[in-house]
């Protein structure tokens, strides 16, 4: 037939086309590698060269040279790629590949006006057979990279390898000395390019296959990090809980010894009524009005205790973590109910104003804490300061859109050096702190789209604004 080299050189080139324009997601990923850019070079390089053949016949002989040329450098940038899959490979190696194509275009010009077609094949079987070498070299030196596509590679190489050498053997047995140019090769030998042009093709593919490989696997190992992060986040969630519930162990800790006066003032209160009562009714002398009055400051007593518990119930309650509508001024007065003896112990002067109306929606439990937390270091902070006056003023108020406290005390207020790492977890000033307490507010704040901050206090000390949004 005829044409059947240009139809063939033809098909191939479409392939390799083909090919290239199926891989451009290699550039469109990001920044493409050094080993894809010299993979992408050497395939165009094919594709030009096979295009070149299928047209040279028609067009001018004199396009052989540039045919054989851009063929010989596909190899080589093949060989670049499967080197800068060991390690990367220098910008200079490009100036002394071009330079080494110029002289290899000039001598197989030579040729092709004054020598034989078996020369320049032997030529290209040459220099062909040592890149593949080359080639196959590098791929066995690879380690660390498992991949079925390589390992595919090596046989392909292979394979060309042999078909390159044979090809030779097969143009001179079969009157290559009389062959004129490629186009009117022997059967035989032309098969046998044939075989190894198809060949090339399939080395190509298996490159663009061990891509793809790379590409699954990366994405199975980001599948697996996110998982891996999730787990993370969980066990992140699951440590601040636990934060949460050592913080209120502190708290309590702080706390209960004076818990345990305040309860011990009513229930102690009630005892001696009750032994009144008794005695009362055992010697039959109690008139109404007496009866009445020890009952009346019983049920008293008995409300004041019920309400230390009532607010110690819903600060130090578990598991609850539904929100719900809440007036800011009840979440105060029940934390205010706990720390009153401390208060009073310290001689701590309370001013509270707060908006009636001033409602968020949230967990009590966890802004009881809150406010919890910022009472204490104010607490805290006064009874080490030598200030004889002690007050803390608390206000709740409206700003715009959102729900405001302040907590201020007269005590001594953060250092400008502390400032920074104040709510950073684990920072602390005091010998038995934990460094927990301002942490754990900002998260919950924060937790809730609010903000806490630090302000020096008019007159000097401290005060800590939390801001949430409002459900007013
Ligand atoms: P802790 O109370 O365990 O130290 P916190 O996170 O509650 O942990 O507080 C961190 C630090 O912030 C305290 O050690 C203290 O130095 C400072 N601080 C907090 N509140 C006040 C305050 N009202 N006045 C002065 N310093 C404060």
């Amino acid at each position: 037939m005829k044409y059947a080299n240009e139809i063939f050189f033809f098909v191939v080139a479409l392939i390799a086309w083909g090919l290239l324009y199926g891989s451009r997601f290699i550039l469109t990923l990001g920044k493409a590698s050094q080993a894809e850019k010299l993979w992408l070079t050497a395939l165009t390089l094919t594709a030009s060269s096979f295009t070149i053949f299928a047209a040279a016949s028609t067009l001018s002989l004199s396009l052989l040279t540039l045919a054989n040329t851009f063929f010989i450098a596909s190899f080589i940038y093949f060989g670049l790629f499967c080197r800068s899959l060991n390690g990367p490979v220098t910008k200079n190696v490009h100036f002394i590949v071009v330079a080494g194509l110029l002289v290899f275009a000039a001598v197989f010009e030579y040729l092709r006006q004054n020598g034989l077609f078996i020369h320049r094949v032997g030529l290209i079987s040459l220099i062909g057979a040592s890149c593949f070498v080359w080639e196959l070299k590098e791929l066995r030196r690879l380690k660390g990279i498992q991949s079925t596509q390589l390992r595919f590679l090596v046989y392909t190489i292979a394979i060309e390898l042999v078909l390159t050498i044979a090809r030779l053997v097969a143009l001179y047995i079969d009157g290559g000395l009389n062959t004129p140019n490629l186009y009117q090769e022997g059967v035989i030998s032309s098969s046998i390019r044939w075989a190894w042009l198809g060949i090339t093709i399939l080395s190509h593919v298996a490159v663009l296959g061990y891509w793809l490989e790379k590409i699954s696997l990366e994405k199975t190992q980001a599948i697996q990090e996110s998982s891996r992060i999730s787990a993370l986040l969980k066990e992140k969630e699951r440590l601040i809980y636990g934060l949460l519930k050592a913080n209120k162990t502190a708290a309590t800790g702080a706390l209960s010894a004076s818990i345990a006066h305040e309860l011990n003032q009513p229930l102690g209160a009630s005892n001696l009524n009750i032994q009144f009562l008794k005695m009362k009714l055992e010697k039959g002398i109690l008139n109404p009005e007496l009866g009445k009055e020890i009952l009346d400051s019983l049920e008293a007593d008995n409300q004041r205790a019920a309400s230390i518990v009532k607010s110690l119930r819903s600060i130090f309650a578990e598991g609850e973590s539904s929100t719900e509508k809440v007036r800011m001024g009840d979440l105060i007065s029940n934390v205010l109910d706990i720390v009153t003896p401390e208060l009073k112990s310290k001689n701590i002067q309370i001013q509270l104003r707060a908006d009636d109306r001033l409602a968020i929606k949230v967990n009590p439990a966890e802004i009881e804490q809150v406010i919890l937390n910022l009472l204490n270091n104010a607490i805290q902070s006064l009874a080490n300061s030598g200030t004889l006056l002690r007050r803390i003023t608390i206000e709740a108020t409206q700003s715009g859109r959102l729900a405001r406290l302040s907590i201020s005390d007269n005590g001594g207020g953060v250092s400008a050096e502390f400032r920074p790492q104040l709510f950073e977890l684990l920072s602390t000033t005091k010998q038995s702190g934990m460094g927990l307490g301002l942490w754990l507010c900002k998260h919950i704040v924060t937790r809730y789209g609010g903000s806490i901050h630090y302000e020096d206090a008019l007159g000097g000390g401290a005060t800590f604004v939390f801001e949430l949004p409002s459900a007013s």
